[in-house]
């Protein structure tokens, strides 16, 4: 990541929003912005398929469900923050199951670039449903969106849930419903 292109440009923005970047508080603020970028944008160019390790247990073709993970992204669009809860859950088919912390770490990396909610949800299941090969996939995020809290429409509080259901969760009404039964316990 290129620091210092990142330390101008935020330059560039103080002085174009009528601030004075030479003063005090605002010093260190285009260095310490480059720093942050590269921490909460360190998903860009890394592949969450890579987070997945398959392991071999016998027979398991019960639910999996991590519910409630916290997550953190900032939306392309007017790259403000957006974050919640998000719950993954999938169906192990012939034994090929991951490490839970496995799961998180995908929708970790995803969540780390300018994104949109309805885009973590789907790249979350593709990345599972491709790595794992499961019977399905379900991913919901819960988020609050700093873009409709704090300009716009202002309606902080608000929370908009995304969701994708793939393979048996898609075409099994009965299982999407134990599933969301679940989630909302
Ligand atoms: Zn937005």
């Amino acid at each position: 990541m290129d620091l210092k292109k990142i330390e101008n440009a935020v330059l560039d923005i103080l002085e174009a929003i009528g601030e004075n970047p030479a003063r005090e508080g605002l010093e260190l603020t285009p260095s310490r912005i480059a720093l942050m970028y590269q921490e909460i944008f360190s998903g860009i160019n890394k592949n969450p398929e890579d987070c997945i390790e398959v392991f071999k247990e016998e027979q398991h073709e019960e639910l999996v469900l991590v519910k409630d993970i916290p997550f953190y992204s900032i939306c392309e669009h007017h790259f403000l923050p957006f974050y919640g809860k998000a719950h993954i859950a999938y169906i192990p088919k012939e034994g090929r199951i991951t490490g839970f912390s496995k799961l998180v770490q995908v929708i970790e990396v995803i969540s780390a670039r300018p994104q949109l909610q309805e885009r973590i949800v789907k790249e979350t299941a593709d990345t599972i449903m491709k790595v794992l090969n499961p019977h399905g996939v379900a991913v919901v995020i819960e988020a609050e969106q700093m873009c409709m809290s704090m300009r716009g429409i202002k309606k902080p509080g608000s929370v908009t849930v995304t969701s994708a259901m793939r393979g048996a969760f898609m075409n099994s009404p009965a299982l999407r419903q134990e599933f969301l039964s679940l989630i909302n316990k």
